[in-house]
């Protein structure tokens, strides 16, 4: 399989209960590496436009609410099939379906406070790292 770059996030509700670290460490456990990092209090504005394609949904609200709610740590995550290793690992959106292991199983409190966000595609991915990063601020 390629190598390839993921967008990931650490959002509020984990930020808060100070588990950065934590979820770090099961995402380089899991083989990938964290080749961009930083901490960012977003806007409502870059909410609402990180998250425009769920603007239509009843939870839109609720969603731009928790991610400007505290401070959200944005990463660039590197490796072998880095997109699905990365779902893999976040597990299911609610943690009550999540697996065993996965970072939503074990730090989430539910699907509105979910504790990690990760790109779905390859398109998504490229997207949403340019999102929030210039090729400068991107280490391999
Ligand atoms: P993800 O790719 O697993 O993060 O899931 P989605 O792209 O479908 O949804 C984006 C985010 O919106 C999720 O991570 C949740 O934080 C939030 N979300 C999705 N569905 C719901 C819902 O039914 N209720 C609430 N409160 N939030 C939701």
């Amino acid at each position: 399989m390629a190598i390839e770059r993921t967008f990931s996030m650490i959002k509020p509700d984990a930020t808060k209960r100070n588990l950065t670290g934590a979820i770090t460490k099961m995402l380089e456990d899991a083989g990938l590496r964290v080749i961009a990092s930083k901490r960012v209090w977003m806007s409502k504005r870059e909410a609402e436009g990180f998250y425009a394609v769920h603007k239509e949904r009843p939870f839109f609200g609720e969603l731009v609410e928790g991610m400007t709610s505290g401070p959200t740590v944005v990463q660039v995550l590197e490796g072998e099939g880095a997109i699905l290793k990365n779902r893999e690992i976040m597990g299911a959106t609610n943690p009550a379906n999540a697996d065993e292991g996965t970072i939503r199983k074990t730090h989430a409190l539910s699907i509105g406070e979910n504790s990690v966000h990760g790109s779905d595609a390859p398109e998504t991915a490229a997207q949403e790292i340019a999102y929030w990063f210039s090729e400068t601020e991107i280490v391999g």
